[in-house]
């Protein structure tokens, strides 16, 4: 069998995840690539502990990608400018790959540029280095409104913001302050979790008020008015004294210059097999756009755990692909997600997104056990992923 090679676009979370799981099942004469334009790996979720000042400097969490060569992996290190994907070509700016099959996981770009008011006034809870700034000015503020904003859907990771403004909840009552300080969510979603369906976004919107943390749902962000710090809204206006935003995310340039997006702005993909429509094509994780195959019209969340789900689907299909056998393994819409209330507590959404009628999906309430249970899972995946 003459060895085929497998590029995969983008070296986060699921493109990382596809790699280990295509070199674990395939031989080493098949090459599996890599092309990651950042030298190092790390998960988005460690910026809640960066924000929460558990953990003090990004180089605690990250791993280089030069690692991923002592497991058999290539990594390019490069831009990518250019994808053929009828030809299943990658021009990088540091050289031109063609695979037998090309896997799409580039994320989503995350960028406030486009808010007026946004770089100026806000905490980007989505970048990294400005997460670990997060911690002086929230244990510093003493009185007024810490505001969690979410500037437009979709975006990664729906219970992140929320885990946010539980986190700011949290650290004014340890401080003694919670009275002094107004804790507050404004979001363009018309409840929280949407794409999970009612019950969870009812079970965290119960959450939500038995912290006294206001929820302001469809809110359509103007701008921020960065001098008098104040939010503007299509209906109305909220000021701030603590602003940590979600930025808008928008699909990688290059994937929209390689029309690989539809009107959603995304990646669609087959619900069961992230086959693009390009043969040998598949697309995985934030790039993707996924209608959920019941009548909700709902859309598949953004999500590490799906991007990961997602990821053993595609390369055992393409290992079974590569060994003659049958492409049998199926994406099936079941996912989780940990929400971190602060106290050392820890809510788990779980359930199906591809349910009937409609995703079919849980909040359990917070423990000590789920908290344990994420925490050690985030250590193993950044240990497993490079
Ligand atoms: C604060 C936060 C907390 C989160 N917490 C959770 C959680 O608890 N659970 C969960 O399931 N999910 C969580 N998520 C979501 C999760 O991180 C994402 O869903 C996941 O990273 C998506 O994986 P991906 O491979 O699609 O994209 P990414 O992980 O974003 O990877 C995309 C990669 O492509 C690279 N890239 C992009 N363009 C180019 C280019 N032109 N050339 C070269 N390289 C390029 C990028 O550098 C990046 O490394 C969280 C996200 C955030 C922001």
């Amino acid at each position: 069998m003459a060895g085929k090679t497998i590029v995969i676009l983008g070296g986060g979370f699921g493109g990382l995840a596809a790699a280990q799981q295509l070199r674990r099942m395939l031989p080493p004469e098949h090459r599996v690539v890599v092309v990651e334009r950042q030298d190092t790996f790390s998960l988005c979720a460690f910026n809640m502990r960066f924000m929460a000042g558990e953990i003090k400097e990004r180089r605690e969490v990250v791993r280089p990608l030069s690692e991923l060569a002592k497991k058999g992996i290539e990594w390019v290190h490069g831009d990518i400018l250019e994808i053929d994907p009828a030809a299943r070509r990658v021009r990088t700016s540091s050289a031109t790959l063609e695979g037998d099959y090309l896997i799409i996981a580039l994320g989503a770009e995350k960028d406030g540029s486009g808010i007026a008011g946004f770089a100026e006034s806000a905490y980007n809870l989505y970048d990294a280095n400005e997460a670990l700034l997060i911690d002086k000015p929230l244990r510093e503020l003493d009185r007024g409104r810490a505001i969690v904003l979410i500037c437009r859907s979709p975006f990664s990771c729906p219970g992140a913001p929320y885990e946010a403004a539980f986190l700011m909840d949290w650290t004014f009552r340890s401080k003694g302050n919670r009275q002094q300080v107004e804790v507050a969510i404004y979001t363009p979603e018309p409840r929280p979790l949407p794409a999970a369906g009612p019950a969870a976004g009812d079970a965290l919107i119960g959450m939500l008020k038995e912290r006294d943390i206001k929820y302001y749902p469809q809110q359509k962000l103007q701008k921020i008015d960065s001098g008098s710090r104040k939010i503007i809204f299509e209906g109305g206006e909220a000021p701030f004294d603590l602003l940590v935003g979600i930025p808008p995310h928008i699909a990688p340039k290059v994937v929209r210059e390689a029309r690989l997006t539809d009107e959603t702005g995304w990646v669609p993909v087959e619900v069961d097999t992230l086959e693009t429509r390009y043969p040998g094509v598949f697309a995985i994780g934030d790039v993707t756009s996924i209608k959920q195959p019941n009548p909700s019209g709902l859309s598949l969340p953004k999500a590490g755990v799906f991007a990961d789900e997602e990821s053993r689907v595609v390369a055992a299909n393409i290992a079974a692909e590569i060994r003659g056998a049958d492409k049998s393994k199926r994406f099936d819409g079941r996912g989780f997600c940990y929400i971190e209330v602060g106290e050392g507590l820890t809510a788990y959404a779980s359930g199906n997104f591809y349910g009937y009628p409609g995703p079919i999906v849980y909040l359990e309430p917070p423990s000590r056990k789920y908290h344990e249970e994420r925490k050690k899972l985030e250590l193993d995946q950044l240990a497993d992923l490079v």
